[in-house]
């Protein structure tokens, strides 16, 4: 058939460039062939399967041979940060972007001092770190292709039983970052009244993500939240120049009209120490599941 010219060959390797490959390093392909590269980049290899006891060295051979990015999702940071940090702080000093997601110092176990400490540490040796309400996934993605996937806390997790999968695919990888908005949740914004950084994001019953300011010390700052400085996650613009220069009762009016989240008011802060109202999510926000 390739003699009569009725078959055509393509090296594999032109078929499974990753879809992250874009402009002049892309090879051309005809219809036949695209098809098929789109139909290979879809695959998956589940390559491991980890549990509690086998994950973490796993899991430091990832980071340590990570090129450019790392993405992790853990809800809490415990004392498993200790031994992870020299690793984690090794790859962001190559030059590989690291970007955390946590939850917020809203939940009871995360706004301990100690693992507020741990976070600190975190933040003061990788390139972002965001603090997002409820949060629950876990999930690592190195250089967007590999993808460690399943039950387990990466930072927190010290006797419970777990399962992790490790997936690789450019495609699967590419298509995860995007359904948690990773780009756009990795940029969070400076507060707009009082400029600090002590911006979480939330989720309204509605869908609409938003940042919200938790600062006590900021002037929109009330015990539950409702009037605090908050702007949209996602389609975001910058923050309006008036909004600095509202009065706090105009400022109060605007943010109960415009940007209060439907439902229930959201948990509110309190100083560390203070025991912490029981949060909707369940049990498994602050008592047994994800205990260090
Ligand atoms: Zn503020």
């Amino acid at each position: 058939m390739l003699r009569d010219k009725r078959a055509r060959t393509v090296p594999a390797t032109l078929l499974i460039t990753p879809s992250t490959v874009a402009g002049p390093d892309r090879p051309l392909l005809g219809p036949v062939s695209s098809e098929l590269s789109e139909i290979l980049a879809q695959h998956v290899r589940v390559t491991d399967i980890h549990d509690e006891r086998s994950f973490y060295q796993a899991f430091a051979d990832h980071l340590g041979t990570a090129r450019r990015s790392i993405w992790i999702w853990a809800p809490w940071t415990t004392d498993r940060v200790k031994s992870l940090l020299p690793v984690l702080t090794d790859a962001a000093a190559r030059g590989v972007k690291v970007t955390l997601f946590v939850r917020d110092p809203g939940d009871a176990l995360q706004r301990k001092p100690k693992h507020q400490k741990y976070l600190a540490d975190l933040r003061a040796a990788l390139h972002t770190v965001v603090e997002i309400n409820m949060m629950h996934q876990k999930i690592v993605i190195i250089d967007e292709e590999t993808v460690l996937l399943g039950s387990l806390n990466s930072l927190s997790q010290s006797w419970t039983r777990e399962v992790m999968l490790t997936v690789r695919g450019a495609h699967f990888a590419q298509k995860l970052l995007e359904h948690e908005h990773a780009d756009q949740f990795a940029a969070p914004p400076r507060c707009g009244v009082c400029d600090g950084t002590k911006v979480d994001l939330r989720r309204r019953r509605s869908d609409d993500w938003y940042w919200r300011c938790y600062s006590d010390a900021c002037p929109r700052w009330t015990p539950g939240g409702r009037s605090a400085w908050t702007q949209a996650a996602i389609g975001a613009t910058s923050p309006k120049p008036s909004n600095r220069q509202r009065s706090p009762s105009e400022s109060a009016a605007s943010s109960q009209g415009a940007t209060r989240p439907a439902g229930p008011p959201p948990p509110q802060r309190r100083p560390a120490g203070n025991r912490a109202p029981r949060s909707a999510s369940g049990p498994s926000e602050a008592t047994g599941e994800p205990r260090p």
